[in-house]
């Protein structure tokens, strides 16, 4: 997954470095490998014509057919009480069923949650999209289905934000799963500018606590944005402590 396919800022080389290297350092973090998605799974969430075109490049296909496919593996562990970070790229919370942009080419979340359905394995799921931007993907794929409840929380600084995920939480209604657009590009050091590290811990601390009180421990998370290299690990490796129940 350290392979470049684009030139956008989330396939640049370097990026997954600082995630691969810290988590790596942590025995606690298993990292396994995914199978790319097959086409059944990708066209759940996408038209036959996106599919294709995106196929027309081939180092580009394999690699959003591979993020798509840790989407699902991660999803499938999930479903069984035990939480997973998909280190992925390309992100995919700004692709539609029929058109994409912004470094997204498929759908990862999407991908992920009707093959779940598909299999029988969940009926209904909460997304937080803590990325900077507005997963429109996610929501033109999921939002007109109330099964699925989509989230991204805003709030100037860690306290305002935190509050806002808690609301969104608080007010959730009754799902099989919970899982994360996790984007890192609200960090302080990053183009957001508004959050800390520690931000980043407490919402997965509060993933935790949703998942344990909520549906039965299931919760995962997805790489979406996030382009400060050097601190990308350090947010990660927060972000899952805090999703381990730390
Ligand atoms: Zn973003």
């Amino acid at each position: 997954m350290l392979e470049t396919y684009d030139s956008t800022p989330a396939g640049a080389p370097g990026r997954l470095e600082s995630a691969v290297e810290i988590l790596g350092k942590h025995p606690e973090y298993e990292f396994i490998e995914p199978t790319p998605a097959i086409e059944e799974q990708i066209l759940r969430a996408h038209s036959r014509r996106l599919m294709e075109r995106i196929q027309g490049d081939e180092r580009l296909s394999k690699m959003a057919s591979l993020a798509a496919g840790g989407a699902i593996l991660a999803g499938e562990i999930a479903v069984k009480g035990e939480p997973v970070f998909a280190l992925i790229r390309p992100p995919g919370h700004h692709a539609s069923e029929d058109s994409n942009w912004g470094f997204c080419y498929y759908c990862n979340i999407a991908v992920s949650l009707l093959d779940l359905r598909a299999k029988g394995l969940i009926d209904s799921a909460f997304v937080l999209d803590f990325d900077l931007h507005t997963g429109d993907g996610n929501i033109n794929i999921l939002g007109d289905d109330k099964k699925f409840t989509i989230s991204n929380p805003n709030g100037n600084g860690d306290e305002q934000y935190l509050a806002d995920v808690k609301r969104a939480l608080d007010n959730a209604p009754d799902v099989d799963i919970i899982v994360a657009s996790a984007g890192f590009d609200e960090y302080e050091d990053d183009w957001g500018s508004n959050l800390s590290t520690d931000a980043f811990r407490e919402i997965g601390h509060l993933m935790y606590e949703f998942a344990k009180e909520r549906c039965e421990g299931r919760r995962y998370a997805l790489l979406e944005g996030g382009y400060n290299f050097e601190d990308l690990g350090k947010n990660v490796l927060a972000f899952c402590e805090g999703l381990r129940g730390g």
